[in-house]
């Protein structure tokens, strides 16, 4: 097996660019002999100065979306050509506050993922059912159907740039979290649909994050499951006091 714990922090739309790199500072400093693989996400705005300080450190630089096209009249859109141009590594796509507040759905979801495979990026594709849909039992088959539609024409050779994050909607930004069983239970069905979809070889390799109010009381549990490979961090990210004691969970 050769998944490895990976920790990512997703800043959303907070922090102006000399927060944010007072935050990429700590990070760097304080995961210099951090022993997984980590990601910061600041804001589109603040990636050219976050990533001149994790330049070169085990921090990665991610974005927390792009465009569906390449370039264009797209007004307010920021393109993975722009991206790639400001050394992002790792695109986040299909974030439950883009598929439910700004309507994205899993055609677009799947465009954009296809483009930022196509132009070397890494992409976390984040899944996850909401409250009603739960309480109505369809928590799997709503994950497996983002998960299908979300890698609908993504070659098996490519998704070695492909990460799962697990997100129940309910439990972003509650303070709810999953149980550790009930969010295991989740990442092992959708490891069978990655099977299904291209081989146990796959689905075996695939890093599947949780994510869902993460926080350094309850990361060490959840990371216990066998099937849960690392974390997304919202809220939990935004201080390095916070994030630090989650990215080096032992
Ligand atoms: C997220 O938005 O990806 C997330 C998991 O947020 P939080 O940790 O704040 O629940």
């Amino acid at each position: 097996m050769s998944r490895r714990y990976y920790i990512a922090g997703n800043w959303k739309m907070h922090k102006t660019r000399s927060e944010a790199v007072e935050l990429a500072k700590a990070l760097v400093d304080g995961l210099k002999d951090g022993k997984h693989k980590y990601l910061a996400a600041p804001s589109f705005t603040a990636l050219e100065a976050v990533g001149a300080v994790v330049k070169g450190t085990n921090v990665r630089l991610g974005a927390q979306d792009v465009a569906a096209e390449e370039q264009g009249a797209h007004t307010g859109e920021v393109s993975v050509l722009m991206l790639k141009d400001l050394g992002v590594q790792t695109i986040i796509l299909g974030h439950s506050e883009r598929r439910h507040t700004y309507k994205e759905d899993d055609a677009l979801v799947n465009k954009k993922v296809k483009l930022a495979l196509k132009h070397g990026f890494e992409v976390i594709l984040c899944v996850g059912e909401t409250l009603e849909e739960r309480e109505n039992g369809q928590a799997e088959v709503v994950c497996e159907s983002q998960i299908i539609w979300g890698l609908a024409g993504v070659p098996k050779d490519a998704l070695a740039n492909v990460v799962i994050a697990y997100e129940p909607v309910w439990a972003i930004g509650t303070g709810k979290t999953a149980t550790p069983d009930d969010a295991d239970a989740i990442h092992a069905y959708i490891r069978k649909v990655v099977s299904r979809l291209y081989g146990a070889d796959a689905a075996e390799n695939i890093v599947i994050q949780y994510g869902g109010s993460v926080k350094p009381e309850n990361v060490a549990q959840l990371m216990s499951k066998e099937n849960i490979d690392g974390a997304l961090v919202g809220g939990a990210s935004l201080k390095a006091d916070a994030f630090l004691p989650i990215a080096k969970f032992a």
